[in-house]
């Protein structure tokens, strides 16, 4: 260590929205810094006005910029929000990442196994292991959560201790894994926590969440008493749950049918991992039709309203194995990310329109989040009693939320972080030094793509105003060769009188070629420029709205 050697935190996802996670560690001189990077997470984009992009990944050019100096990425647990950029974003980075069994099984199931996926330097760490890096100590610390270990890291410096929780919640009975290691975060609060970086999620949420076992007995309940066939949706990754509705449909005599790729490939790694242990193998989903209707119970991806998987597929009746009817039950043991809303909301008209009885979390406890309310935070930071605290994974809203929380918790400093800050967390009190590039980055089809490409503001222009297209023939003394040819695309076929809007734009270009003395026609862009003008104010006198206008001039 020496006297220039300092402490930074640089979150570069997550803090801000819920999703894309990724926050860096950094340990040395200021111009010799080593990182290690925590979670490489992804966010939707459905949330957002972003046509055709389904995914946004943390924008990382920072620690691109510094990969040399990149010890290691060290993912807390499986969830698509501190995982789902890795494999996208590896090559870039290079560097080990250290995860536990059932998240590498997950990663390798879903995403490795595909052509050209790269070869990921994978290192499994086991919860409760530590491991050192260069400067840091790094400690995987068991949490509850609704995924299988699940890990806060206590992250060991020359400079002091910091505790990123990651996800986790206090579930006495969590139905399967572990519990929050209260005992470890005691001794880490002994020992000296410098700074806590702890999940915001539901810090304006009251009180404590209820337990997986309290949703696993209503489950257990709703799957008795249904008459019929029942189906459950729910997030694939969530084998707490997936194993109770397995126990609640032996004790009914009923067989369990997973339907859908997501769904086989957790159940694959959570076997391999012998997170199933006990429970009878699912059947496959040609089965569900030749078991008797009250023998039966359906897991089933697509809670998110996503439209290929299996439950909208069986909501629109067009499921090649599974079809529900009248008397049937289906139920949302999962909640709606923000964004997925309006598709969910069809899902379950269409349901209720062919007669299935819908059960969400609205009327019975048949989800509880993974995250801490405010109770469960409270208990957190009496175990770990930090210098400083600094909210992480939320919006603004619950960052802003949590500052004051901790403040209330008498936590000395409390620093407000946001995606691209620097903070310096030792030596000398906890302040922002310094910004780094932040933002992101999304998946658009197979490239990725900055946000500030065009591409994307471009899309919203067409989606909202449509395009014409005009190419025009001139010849070398500015005479116009032939008609020009006109198309559109996204405009209403006719003005509010009934006139066509394309023959009011045909005569419009016609009238400004007219209207330009032969000199200036032997210009193409003055010519581009008029014409472009003119069809845009026709179209906005009648329209009320401009449309997007190519005009292309081809000299002859
Ligand atoms: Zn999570
Ligand atoms: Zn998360």
């Amino acid at each position: 260590m020496t006297a220039q050697d300092e402490l930074v935190f640089v979150p570069l996802g997550g803090l801000g929205e819920i999703g894309m996670n990724a926050a860096l560690y950094g340990f040395g001189p200021p111009a010799r810094r080593q990182w290690i990077l925590v979670d490489c997470g992804m966010g939707f984009g459905g949330e957002e006005n972003l046509p055709g992009i389904d995914l946004v990944y943390p924008d990382l050019s920072f620690v691109e910029e510094e990969r040399d100096n990149l010890l290691g990425i060290f993912i807390t647990h499986a969830h698509e929000d501190h995982i789902g950029a890795l494999v996208e974003m590896w090559p870039r980075l290079r560097a080990p990442v250290y995860a536990t069994r059932f998240a590498i099984g997950l990663l390798e199931a879903r995403k490795l196994s595909e052509p050209g996926a790269p070869k990921i330097d994978l290192k499994a760490i086991a919860p409760g292991r530590r491991l050192e890096v260069g400067p840091f100590g790094i400690e995987y610390v068991p949490v509850a959560h609704s995924i299988p270990e699940s890990n806060a890291l206590a992250i060991r410096t020359p400079l002091g201790l910091v505790v990123h929780t990651g996800d986790w919640k206090l579930d006495p009975t969590p139905y399967l894994g572990s519990l929050t290691a209260e005992e470890d975060f005691r001794r880490l609060g002994d020992e000296g926590v410098l700074a806590l970086v702890c999940d915001s999620t539901n810090v304006v949420r009251d009180g404590v969440s209820p337990s997986e076992s309290d949703v696993a007995r209503e489950l257990a309940n709703l799957i008795k008493d249904a008459p019929h066939r029942v189906a459950i949706t729910t997030f694939a990754s969530n084998v707490a749950r997936m194993r109770s509705v397995a126990d609640a449909a032996r004790q009914c005599g009923r067989e369990v049918v997973v339907v859908g790729r997501a769904m086989d490939r957790v159940v694959e790694v959570a076997r391999e991992c012998g997170f199933l242990e006990g429970v009878a193998d699912f059947r496959p989903p040609e089965t569900f039709g030749y078991l008797p209707r009250d023998k039966v119970v359906a897991l089933l991806t697509g809670s998110q309203g996503e439209p290929r998987a299996a439950l909208a597929r069986i909501a629109a009746d067009e499921h090649p194995e599974i079809a529900l009817s009248k008397g049937d039950r289906v139920i949302f043991s999962s909640r709606a990310i923000p964004g997925n809303e309006k598709g969910i909301g069809t899902i379950i008209n269409n349901l209720i329109d062919r007669g299935v009885e819908v059960v969400t979390d609205r009327n019975h406890l048949v989800h509880v989040s993974g995250h801490p309310r405010r109770d469960e935070m409270r208990q957190m930071y009496a175990w770990t009693r930090p210098q400083i605290a600094i909210p992480a994974h939320g919006e603004a809203l619950h960052l802003a939320e949590h500052a004051s929380f901790a403040r209330a918790q008498d936590v000395p400093e409390v620093v407000r972080a946001r995606n691209g800050t620097m903070v310096r967390l030792a030596p000398g009190k906890a302040e922002i030094v310094d910004n780094v590039p932040a933002g992101r980055l999304y998946r658009d089809g197979d490239i990725v793509i900055a946000a500030s490409d065009r591409a994307i503001p471009d899309r919203r222009k067409l989606a909202f105003g449509g395009i014409v297209s005009v190419a025009i023939a001139i010849e070398e003394d500015g005479t116009i060769a032939g008609d020009p040819i006109i198309d559109s695309m996204g405009l209403p076929e006719k003005t509010r009188r009934g006139e066509i809007l394309t023959d009011l734009i045909a005569d419009t270009v016609g009238e400004t070629l007219d209207g330009l003395p032969k000199a200036k026609r032997r210009d193409p862009e003055t010519v581009e420029n008029a014409v472009v003008r003119a069809i845009r104010n026709t179209v906005g006198n009648v329209w009320g709205k401009k449309p997007a206008c190519h005009v292309l001039v081809v000299e002859v």
